[in-house]
């Protein structure tokens, strides 16, 4: 595992719409393994992509570091339940942050209100950038998938 963006596949992330992502959007670019993690705030609410539910722990583990990275602390990985069942994986800064968001998402629960994943002790590392990709780079990168 990548000890600055905790996860082992180098050129896994962006996940959809690749080319489009790297294009367009602000990256965090590891300075450790060269993955980069999509770390652009949407338009409309200023979100980023880690500030969204996500479908099973392994893909919220791609965006931690980003959580990590603008937080500036270690933030968690919570398992949240619907009304009707389904589990997705979000993240939190901190667990006053996630009762929040369950006050706020009525339907929404928490079992065990503790974080399935987190990475102790935010630490910061030399060689990260933050910034678009070059076309040229965007080749590269593309081309190491
Ligand atoms: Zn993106
Ligand atoms: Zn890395």
């Amino acid at each position: 595992m990548c000890k600055e963006c905790y996860v082992d596949e180098k050129r896994i992330t962006p996940l959809l719409n690749p080319f489009d992502c790297l294009e367009n959007h602000t990256q965090y670019i590891c300075g450790t393994c060269g993955r980069c993690i999509c770390i652009e705030h949407d338009q409309n609410r200023g979100l980023q992509r880690w500030n969204f539910p996500f479908k099973s722990l392994e893909i919220a583990k791609l965006y931690l570091r980003t959580a990590d990275y603008t937080t500036k602390k270690s933030c968690g990985i919570y398992e949240i339940k619907s009304k009707n069942g389904r589990l997705s994986y979000k993240i939190f800064e901190d667990c006053e942050d996630l009762r929040v968001y369950l006050r706020k998402n009525k339907g929404k629960i928490c079992e065990t209100m503790a974080p399935v994943f987190k990475v102790e002790g935010y630490e910061e590392y030399p060689n990260t950038q933050i910034r678009k990709l070059t076309s040229d780079e965007i080749q590269k990168y593309m081309s190491e998938r």
